[in-house]
């Protein structure tokens, strides 16, 4: 599955420019400069595939990525920017609430946590909006070279902690680094047996 090329479809803006859903897809969320650009170029094993989604103008936009020629790959726009006016924000939350609710072929939302600082408030909300979505989301660590093995696990505990808050949550966490490469094959493997 991530042999083949991982093509930019487009991206999008409105619920009424989803394309299709006639495929499997998962996406990727999380706070802005989680490493999430870092993590979908690792995955699919391009350097610029997800820069697209750091330019401005696009930050919020869904952006859809095919994989193979039966699965989607959705980039979801990243959230927590202090700095983001109040429309922009309540625009891409009617999006996101909008997406999550509705996308039937959607099957898992990877949420990106960063290893050195845990789930935060800004995550939380997502997390709740994932729950009454029920969408099942999985809890992918970023960065995890940067702390050490002790920090690691503390970081664990926490997040673990607040998983058990949240129903929607799949139990089992994947620990990655984009930079070292690890946990990518992990991810790989669960992205690509999801049915
Ligand atoms: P995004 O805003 O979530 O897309 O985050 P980026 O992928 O652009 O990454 C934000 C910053 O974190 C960049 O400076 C990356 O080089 C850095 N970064 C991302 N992933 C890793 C990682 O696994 N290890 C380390 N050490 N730095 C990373």
């Amino acid at each position: 599955l991530f042999a083949g090329p991982c093509d930019f479809v487009k991206g999008v803006t409105t619920m009424e420019a989803l394309p299709p859903a006639d495929r499997i897809e998962v996406c990727f969320a999380g706070r802005s400069n989680v490493g999430k650009s870092s993590l979908i170029n690792a995955l699919t094993g391009r350097k610029a595939l997800a820069r697209a989604s750091n330019t401005p103008g696009r930050t919020q936009e869904i952006n859809y990525f095919a994989l193979g020629p039966s699965r989607y790959l959705v980039d979801l726009p990243g959230y927590g920017y202090a700095e983001a006016p109040k429309p922009i924000v309540e625009r891409w939350q009617r999006l996101l609430k909008g997406y999550l609710a509705g996308r039937q072929t959607l099957r898992r939302a990877f949420v990106l946590i960063d290893t050195r600082h845990g789930v935060k408030s800004v995550d939380e909300e997502i997390l709740t909006l994932l729950d009454r979505s029920a969408v099942t989301f999985q809890v992918v660590m970023t960065k995890a070279d940067k702390v050490s093995q002790a920090e690691r696990e503390a970081v664990l505990d926490q997040v673990r902690g607040a998983l058990k808050k949240h129903p929607a949550a799949y139990p089992e966490l994947v620990m990655t680094s984009s930079e070292k490469g690890m946990g990518i094959e992990t991810l790989r493997t669960i992205v690509a047996t999801l049915g």
